[in-house]
C-alpha cells in the first residue's frame, strides 16, 4: 500500500536525504523499504519473497520515491516521525560529495550498485518479551512452524540468495536485528554463516540487542567476529527492579555479567558501542543514572528514543506509559527531568526520536 504526506518541497527545498538511494530495509515479512524506519517511509517498494532485491530496488515505486528526494517534495516520508526532517539534518547539495554530482539526474539511472546499507529484520525470534514489543516470547519466524528445519532452511537460502549471492563492493553496513535479537535467531546466525564475506569487503556489521546472550554466543558470528562495528545495546533501565519489569523474561545479573564481559572485549576489538534506552513511564526517572550506567561499562553513546506504540499493548496501557506524549498527565514533569538532563550537554548523551 502508499502511504503518502503533504508536499514538503517548500520547506526542504535544496535538502536531501540519501537513505532511498542507499538503503534497503527488510522488514520480518521480507518487505523493503528503501529508509531505515518504516514508520518514517511507510510505503513498502516489494517483497524479497517475490523478487529479487535488484529487481525491486529499480521498480517504478522506488524511483518514485527517489524522485520525491530530487525534486525536495518528501511526499512519501512522515514529517512527524522522521527524525532526519524533525531535527533538520537533512544534507545540502555540497555536503553529498562527488558521488552524488549528478543526483538530479538518479532517477534514470539504477540504485542497486549504490545500495550500501542493509537493515534485516529476517525473524522476530527474541530470548525476552518486552511489554512493548510483544505478549510472549516468540521463538521461530512467523512462517516458520516448530521442528520445521527445512522450512527455516529455505528462508535462511531466500536471505543469501536475495542478497547476499553478488559481489558488493560499496556495501558498508548490515544491521540486525531489527525485530527480534540476532543471537536467539537461528535463521540470521546461519545467514551470518553463509554470506560469503569475500562478496563484501568494506562492509562492518552493526547489531542490535539485549545484549543478554552475547557472552554466550558470540563465537556464533564465526567469519563476522572481526567485522563488527557497532554494537547498539537496548537495556532500559539501570537496576533490577525496573529492567526486569521492562526488560520482561530477562535478568539483571545476567546484563551485568555480559556488560563487564563486552567492556573489554569493545576495547581490544574496537568496537563502538551504544547503550540504550527507550524511554517511559517506569524509567524516566533514571534518565541519568542511565548516562552514568552506561559510561561505566564503556559506552562511547547512551541513546534515548520515545517510546514506540507497537500496537500490542491496550491503548489506554499505552497512554499511561508514554510519558513524553503532551496528553499524558505527567508530560510536564517528564519533559522537566529531560530538560534538566538534556541542559547538561553531555555530547555523548543522544536523543534520537
Ligand atoms: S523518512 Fe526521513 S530518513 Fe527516511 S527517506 Fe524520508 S527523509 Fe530520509
Ligand atoms: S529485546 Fe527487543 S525484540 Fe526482544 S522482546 Fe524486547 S524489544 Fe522485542
Amino acid at each position: 500500500m502508499v502511504i503518502k504526506f503533504p508536499d514538503k518541497s517548500k520547506a526542504l527545498k535544496g535538502l536531501y536525504c540519501l537513505a532511498p538511494f542507499e538503503t534497503a530495509m527488510i522488514d520480518e515479512w521480507g518487505k523493503v523499504y528503501v529508509c531505515g524506519c518504516d514508520a518514517w517511509l511507510p510505503t513498502p517498494v516489494g517483497n524479497i519473497n517475490d523478487e529479487p532485491i535488484d529487481v525491486i530496488l529499480n521498480n517504478a515505486l522506488s524511483k518514485q520515491i527517489r524522485s520525491s528526494i530530487i525534486d525536495h517534495s518528501y511526499t512519501f516520508c512522515n514529517e512527524k516521525s522522521c527524525k532526519l526532517i524533525k531535527n533538520n539534518e537533512l544534507l545540502s547539495k555540497s555536503q553529498l560529495g562527488k558521488e552524488y554530482a549528478d543526483i538530479d539526474n538518479w532517477k534514470h539511472k539504477t540504485s542497486s550498485d549504490s545500495l550500501k546499507r542493509i537493515f534485516l529484520a529476517g525473524d522476530r525470534t527474541c530470548n525476552l518479551s518486552c511489554p512493548s514489543c510483544r505478549t510472549h516470547v516468540i521463538k521461530y519466524h512467523p512462517s516458520v512452524g516448530r521442528d520445521q528445519t527445512s522450512k527455516r532452511d529455505q528462508l535462511v537460502d531466500r536471505f543469501i540468495k536475495n542478497l547476499f549471492s553478488s559481489p558488493n563492493s560499496k556495501l558498508e553496513e548490515i544491521v540486525m536485528s531489527t525485530s527480534g535479537e540476532l543471537f536467539a535467531s537461528e535463521v540470521l546466525l546461519q545467514v551470518l554463516e553463509q554470506a560469503n564475506l569475500e562478496n563484501f569487503p568494506r562492509c562492518k556489521l552493526h547489531i542490535q540487542t539485549n545484549g543478554l546472550l552475547m557472552k554466550d554466543r558470540w563465537d556464533r558470528l564465526g567469519q563476522w567476529k572481526d567485522r563488527v562495528g557497532t554494537v547498539n545495546l537496548t537495556a532500559d533501565a539501570c537496576d533490577k527492579e525496573v529492567y526486569e519489569k521492562l526488560r520482561r523474561g530477562g535478568r539483571y545479573d545476567v546484563l551485568l555479567e555480559n556488560l563487564q564481559w563486552f567492556k573489554e572485549k569493545k576495547t581490544n576489538d574496537n568496537i563502538n558501542f551504544i547503550m540504550k534506552m527507550v524511554v517511559q513511564r517506569d524509567n524516566i526517572h533514571q534518565i541519568e543514572d542511565f548516562y552514568e550506567f552506561g559510561k561505566r561499562y564503556g559506552a562511547n553513546e547512551v541513546h534515548y528514543c520515545r517510546i514506540t506504540d507497537w500496537k500490542v499493548m491496550a491503548p489506554e496501557t499505552f497512554a499511561n506509559v508514554d510519558i513524553l506524549s503532551d496528553r499524558h498527565p505527567d508530560f510536564e514533569k517528564a519533559n522537566g527531568i529531560l530538560d534538566a538532563f538534556k541542559s547538561k550537554g553531555y555530547q555523548d548523551a543522544k536523543f534520537i526520536g
